[in-house]
């Protein structure tokens, strides 16, 4: 097992490359099928989302857009803490069908918060993909429609995942050894 080490931190192959291109293949065939006929705009979720989107809109091959917004953290004023807020919207989604992709779901905020705004813009049916899924930590009742691997409850990096900013070029899926 390949293992690798970024800043302080070590790191094993968890997810295999050639994994990642046989699941998305599986992934985009599942949507070509499903979404056939639609109006489809695929939303990407920045940063961590870019390669998944990418290597599945390259495998699209029905009448489809896609855009990307970005979740931007910062310090509220309030008690809540950190507020995260979704920036760079330019796609009109009203009444269209909207394939939000997901690098990973944790807990399941991020993705709420995504699926609220959607729904205030009116989005007129909303798919969820997500490339990595941590079953053990989600505490929303959100079914997911596409997922590429369900993974323990583990920090992980590579395929457009950081650690502290770095690992995001990665091919394949590393987990941290504690
Ligand atoms: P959630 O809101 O579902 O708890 O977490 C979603 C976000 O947290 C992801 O989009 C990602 O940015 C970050 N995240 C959650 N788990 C991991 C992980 O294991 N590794 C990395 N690099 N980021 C994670």
């Amino acid at each position: 097992m390949k293992e690798i080490r970024i800043l302080d931190k070590k790191f094993r192959e968890l997810i295999t490359e050639k994994a990642i291109r046989n699941r998305l293949d599986e992934l985009a065939r599942q949507m070509n099928s499903d979404l056939a006929g639609k109006d489809v705009v695929f939303l990407g979720i920045l940063n961590g989302a870019f390669l998944f989107a990418a290597d599945i809109f390259r495998r699209i091959d029905i009448k489809a857009r896609i855009s990307f917004v970005k979740l931007a953290s910062y310090e509220g004023t309030s008690s809540s803490g950190t507020i995260k807020e979704l920036i760079g919207w330019n796609e009109d989604i009203k009444n269209k069908t909207i394939v939000v992709i997901e690098d990973i779901v944790d807990t399941g905020n991020t993705l709420e918060r995504i699926v609220d705004e959607l729904a205030i813009r009116k989005a007129s049916e909303v798919k969820i993909a997500t490339m990595l899924f941590k079953p053990a930590a989600f505490t929303k009742d959100i079914s997911l429609d596409y997922v590429g691997f369900e993974i323990p409850d583990n920090f992980v990096v590579g395929y457009g995942l950081d650690y502290d900013g770095y690992g995001r070029n990665l091919p394949s899926v590393y987990t941290l050894i504690k």
